[in-house]
């Protein structure tokens, strides 16, 4: 993990941030655990991580590394819907797995779970492939936006239910590679 340049450092994006949630160091501590945890679960099981593009690029990368043990890295890619769309349950891949997952263990890797239904339709469609084991590690979790029950198996952040950008997450293409996450000025932000 390459060390965080400091706020200031990102100029302009810096400037849009009113109130940071979770400092980059804050999320280090929290990803390291999470490897740790990890790897001591699935020791002798060479699990194959699975991401969405493009939110977990910056988490899977960290989290990787945190992780001791051998392991596989995958990513699929959905095409973005409205939330009304999605709320019917249609998500359409872009990008499918390129390995196999029959009888593997899969650890779905997620920068955020919020209404769950995205989360929902992609493991369906991966249980129906029969891996061996099929767990969710999310980084940030928003518990009261949940429609759908899902199993979460490993949970950084618990958020209220507001909009974040930072560490991955995007607003309008912008955001993503801040190293902390924070909310948006309200002058920036207008859904
Ligand atoms: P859902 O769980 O509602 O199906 O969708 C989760 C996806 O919505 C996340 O992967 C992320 O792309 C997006 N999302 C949900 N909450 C936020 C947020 O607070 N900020 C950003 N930038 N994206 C979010």
């Amino acid at each position: 993990m390459i060390k965080s340049l400091p706020p200031e450092a990102y100029g302009e994006l810096n400037e849009g941030i009113t109130r940071v949630l979770f400092t980059a160091e804050a999320i280090e501590a929290k990803v390291y655990a999470l490897g740790k945890q990890i790897s001591a679960d699935y020791n002798g099981r060479f699990p194959l991580l699975v991401g969405v593009l493009n939110g977990v690029v910056p988490f899977m990368a960290d989290l990787l590394r945190a992780i001791t043990i051998p392991v596989e890295v995958d990513y699929l890619a959905v095409a973005s819907y409205s939330a009304e769309t999605r709320a019917r349950g249609l998500v359409r891949l872009e990008k499918d797995l390129d390995e196999t997952i029959k009888d593997r263990h899969i650890l779905f890797v997620e920068d955020m779970v919020d209404t769950g239904l995205t989360l929902n339709y992609l493991l369906q469609n991966l249980r129906a492939r029969e891996p061996a084991s099929i767990e969710v590690c999310t980084l940030f979790n928003k518990p009261r936006r949940r429609l759908i029950n899902l199993p979460l198996k490993y949970i950084g952040f618990d958020l209220p239910d507001r909009f974040v950008v930072g560490y991955g997450l995007d607003y309008r293409g912008k955001y993503r590679n801040l190293p902390f996450l924070g909310l948006l000025k309200p002058e920036i932000f207008n859904p």
